[in-house]
């Protein structure tokens, strides 16, 4: 069967560990590739050029937008974050299955161009072990710390938009969760179900 890859679009607050989440993921299957995002924010220590990041200009950026090279983008916390167009839509109709960790107004577009994505909302196990969460970081100011928790509670509400929650207690099990989920919805019948029984039948 020559099956569209599936995209999976993973949102949540800061704090909430969907990037630990999708890292153990992917270190776990060779079946799911991540996008590279587009920035204009600064690269942190130890980031890697077009492996955490493509870190370009705003006014790169803004050429980028105004050419329709993003699927979507958002302003987040004052820099401009952006996912490539071409590339993922190519790697979707290969067969790839790809994962998108994007802050929720990416998500939310994304969603309205294509709906056919699974979307996964990950939640912290209380607003408390979020806060320790952020602090524990050591990169906020308290200014920043304040404006990413008051954002966190603004965020939650946001998970009645997406297909499925997980609640980020303990990374293995959120992580067994999100593989429980993608394996599912690649074995879902709805849009292949003429290739299967062609397949069955084509054999007999
Ligand atoms: P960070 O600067 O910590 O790497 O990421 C900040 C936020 O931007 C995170 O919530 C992350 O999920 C989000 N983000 C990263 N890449 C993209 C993207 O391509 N589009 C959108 N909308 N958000 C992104």
């Amino acid at each position: 069967m020559n099956k569209k890859g599936l995209l999976i679009v993973v949102s949540g607050p800061s704090g909430a560990g969907k990037g630990t989440i999708c890292k153990e993921v992917l270190e776990r299957r060779d079946d799911i590739f991540v996008s590279t995002s587009a920035t204009t924010r600064e690269p942190r220590n130890g980031e890697i050029e077009g492996v955490n990041y493509f870190f370009i200009s705003r006014e790169e950026f803004e050429r980028k937008i105004a050419e329709e090279e993003f699927i979507e983008y958002a302003e987040v916390y004052k820099n401009l974050y952006g996912t490539p167009k071409e590339t993922v839509l190519d790697k979707l109709n290969q067969g790839e299955n790809i994962l998108l960790e994007i802050d929720i107004q990416g998500a939310l577009q994304v969603k309205k161009r294509y709906p056919e994505g699974v979307f996964i909302f990950i939640l912290p196990p209380s607003m408390a072990e979020l806060k320790s969460r952020i602090i524990g970081r050591g990169s906020e100011t308290p200014e920043s710390l304040e404006r990413r928790f008051s954002s966190a509670f603004e965020e939650i509400e946001f998970v009645n938009q997406y297909d499925y929650y997980i609640i980020n207690d303990q990374v293995k099990r959120a992580a067994d969760l999100m593989e429980s989920i993608i394996d599912a919805e690649r074995c879902k019948v709805i849009e292949d179900i003429e290739e299967i029984v062609t397949m069955f039948k084509e054999e007999v």
